[in-house]
């Protein structure tokens, strides 16, 4: 396994040489050297320069015949987290891709891996994976560790010991999990050398013990096999060994077999080329040898979810010692030798980019998948990595994961802690830097929160807007509802009034006193002060506010209102779908006495310095204005514009046979025909029949005229009229 070797860069260069994959060997050479000159006089604990680390990682995923840009993301793997190299010069020089994978691999080693409990070390994985967008990241990663695993000797004991722990808790089961089963098992070996050093020991003596007549027994099985399948062609590989110490060990120590009981210590390995080929072989191998019942698994027709392929099955010898047979073809051992890596491996050419390529969607559905009951040998408890985009997974400092939703800001995360700590909030620096508040917090981010135990340390109105959390919402507001009364009101009465404006309603405060009681409200105060504190939404209740506008206020008195509150609703200005005579980009609102819709003969009504109103030509109030003089001049010609995307309000007058469902079939009919409703009023007529009046949004005559039709159709309807009325 090459452990405790001391690589150098010209056993790279051999070893890339010696591959008959292309790659570039200048830039990798460029690499090697931009990082020796930036570890210059950096020593491992080992005694050896810290350069051989790099290059040994490299090594590592050449053996993986990973891509160029790999290689030398490999190679300047260290330089940014240990020299002054800044990222930006990687970029310029090997490119973008190179920088991104050093990059990824700086931030994933940033992340502090805690092993409290089970639930926790989920999370890292998943944070881990979610980190690694690049799936080159992760295993540049692995293989970085693995070269740390195979020099841990040299590291003091409690390095060891935490090293160890994270191995075994992360990156053995994400190797799993991508497949890379070889990683895997060499790192759970390692990490058990520290973790355990005596029952590493034990196992290792037990193997050791009659080694040589155990080496004999691997040979005889495969000799009997190889005699048996002779006739397949091409010959097909045997391989035999003992399985791997960790193995071993889980089922002596965790499961309380006996030495003696398990099975698996040996594993013999057929590979042939094709499927058919496999389960021939298997018949044979089950006519040679006594198979255990319930120790047979077909991977080749239901792969695990990593892709592995493969039979299995144990059986026994005429000795009476049992063995596993696995039995696969020459790709099904590529994909279970390589899991990922394979990809590049069998890739030809100089570059590896996945960018431009469909991506890994089989590696997402594995990540996605809930791992299924795996077999024995695997107990590792189940990695399920949803790498669900909503939602993004932060630090505190110490080390503690807080799940939020995707868009969550600082904010968020403090109220996440605790509701004081949001409360008390002053600031927050993100991985040690002063940040803003509406920072939006990414997978992987350690976050501080700065708190004030002052006794004006308070939320800010604003963070309503930035927080992105309900729950964070509702802590602000009911501290605001709690703490802040008088201002509540103060604001919530300036916010009622600036949408009044907005909405040409006047200010009138029996009409607002209306509302707050129909708003379930005692008073006006109240009123102010709920929509002060966000717990009434005002854009919510607006369009009823409206509507009551409307059926209180005189149709003629909408337009006029004294000059100094239209001054500032001039600033609004708005280009709509009605082209006004002489005027230029004016202020254009829709009467609401007769809502014209496009195609409608329209006139405008220049209102006191308010901009233009327009009313449909046979409107009642134009009819009655224009025989006042003092009104005559305010009246001008007004059309509409081409082309419009506006959406119009009009009224509906139905009436028709009273039955059940009939407003549900008329709103059906409206909804199916995707015509927004904005209020339906329905009663019974003297006659029996039943009259629904319906304001529905329309893009203008065409589109009426056509609804009309589609609503004379419901059964019962006896006439569909539109009505300027109120
Ligand atoms: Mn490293």
């Amino acid at each position: 396994m090459m452990n405790g070797v001391v690589y150098s860069f010209k056993m790279l260069l051999d070893k890339l040489n010696s591959l008959d994959k292309q790659y570039d060997i200048e830039k990798i050479t460029l690499a090697y050297e931009t990082a020796k000159t930036a570890h210059e006089g950096q020593m491992r604990s080992s005694g050896d320069p810290y350069i051989t680390h790099p290059i040994a990682v490299a090594y590592i995923l050449l053996e993986y015949m990973m891509d160029t840009d790999t290689i030398c993301a490999a190679l300047l793997h260290d330089v940014v987290e240990d020299t002054g190299i800044e990222l930006e010069a990687i970029k310029k020089q090997f490119g973008e891709d190179v920088a991104n994978l050093v990059d990824g691999v700086t931030k994933i080693g940033l992340v502090p891996l805690n092993t409290k409990e089970e639930q926790h070390a989920e999370n890292i994985r998943k944070i881990l994976m979610a980190m690694s967008k690049d799936i080159r990241v992760i295993i540049i990663k692995l293989a970085d560790r693995l070269h740390n695993m195979r020099t841990l000797a040299s590291r003091p004991p409690e390095k060891q010991r935490k090293t160890s722990v994270e191995t075994m808790s992360f990156y053995a089961p994400i190797a799993h999990r991508l497949g890379m089963y070889s990683v895997k098992e060499e790192m759970e070996d390692l990490a058990l050398r520290y973790l355990d050093p005596f029952g590493f020991k034990e196992i290792e003596n037990m193997l050791d013990i009659h080694k040589e007549q155990r080496e004999n027994f691997i040979d005889i099985i495969k000799a009997r096999i190889r005699d048996r399948i002779s006739d397949i062609q091409p010959p097909p590989i045997i391989e035999g060994r003992v399985k791997s110490i960790y193995s071993i060990y889980k089922k002596v120590y965790v499961k309380g077999k006996n030495f003696d009981e398990i099975y698996d210590v040996y594993a013999v390995r057929v590979i042939v080329t094709t499927v058919f080929e496999c389960y021939n072989v298997l018949g044979i191998v089950h006519d040679m040898f006594r198979p255990i019942p319930y120790r047979f698994k077909d991977y080749i027709s239901t792969p695990k979810p990593n892709r592995y392929q493969s039979l299995h099955t144990t059986v026994i010898s005429r000795e009476g010692i049992p063995f596993e047979v696995q039995i696969r073809t020459v790709e099904m051992h590529n994909t279970a030798q390589y899991g990922v890596a394979a990809h590049w491996k069998y890739k030809a050419g100089i570059s590896g980019s996945v960018a431009g390529e469909k991506r890994f969607d089989w590696i997402r559905q594995i990540l996605e998948q809930q791992q299924e009951a795996d077999d024995v040998e695997h107990i590792t408890e189940a990695i399920k990595i949803d790498l669900t985009p909503d939602e993004v997974y932060i630090f505190t400092p110490k080390g503690d994961v807080i799940t939020l939703a995707t868009g969550s800001t600082v904010i968020d995360f403090a109220y996440a802690i605790h509701t004081q700590v949001g409360h008390r909030m002053t600031g927050a620096k993100v991985g040690g830097r002063m940040v803003k508040l509406d920072t939006v917090l990414r997978t992987g981010d350690i976050v501080e929160i700065i708190t004030s135990n002052s006794q004006n340390a308070g939320p800010k109105r604003n963070w309503l807007e930035i927080a992105r959390t309900n729950e964070a919402k509702a802590k602000i507001r009911s501290w605001f509802k709690r703490e802040r009364r008088e201002e509540n009101i103060e604001e919530g009465k300036q916010y009622l009034e600036r949408e009044f404006k907005r909405n040409f309603i006047a200010i009138n405060d029996d009409f607002i006193q209306e509302i707050a009681l129909r708003q379930r409200f005692e008073n006006i105060d109240d009123f102010y002060a709920a929509i002060g504190y966000g717990g009434v939404s005002l854009s919510k209740i607006m369009p009823r506010i409206k509507g009551e506008y409307q059926r209180i206020v005189k149709p003629a008195e909408i337009n006029i209102q004294p000059e100094e509150e239209v001054n500032k609703a001039t600033k609004r200005i708005q280009r709509d779908g009605v082209v006004i005579e002489g005027i230029d980009n004016c202020l254009v609102k829709y009467a609401q006495c007769c809502n014209p819709l496009p195609g409608d003969e329209v006139v405008g009504f220049i209102t006191r310095g308010f901009g233009v109103s327009v009313h449909k030509k046979d409107c009642a109030n134009y009819i009655s204005s224009i025989k006042h003089d003092e009104n005559k001049a305010r009246w001008v010609k007004a059309y509409w514009a081409d082309t419009t995307n506006n959406i119009f309000k009009a009224t509906l007058d139905i009436i028709a046979e009273d039955r059940t469902a009939l407003i549900a079939d008329v709103t059906v009919t409206l909804a199916g025909n995707k015509v927004p409703i904005y209020e339906v009023n329905a009663h019974t007529l003297k006659n029996g029949n039943a009259n629904i009046v319906v304001s529905v949004g329309l893009a203008g005559l065409d589109h009426l005229k056509n609804i009309i039709q589609k609503l004379q159709k419901v059964t019962g309807v006896i006439s569909v009229e539109r009505t300027g009325k109120l």
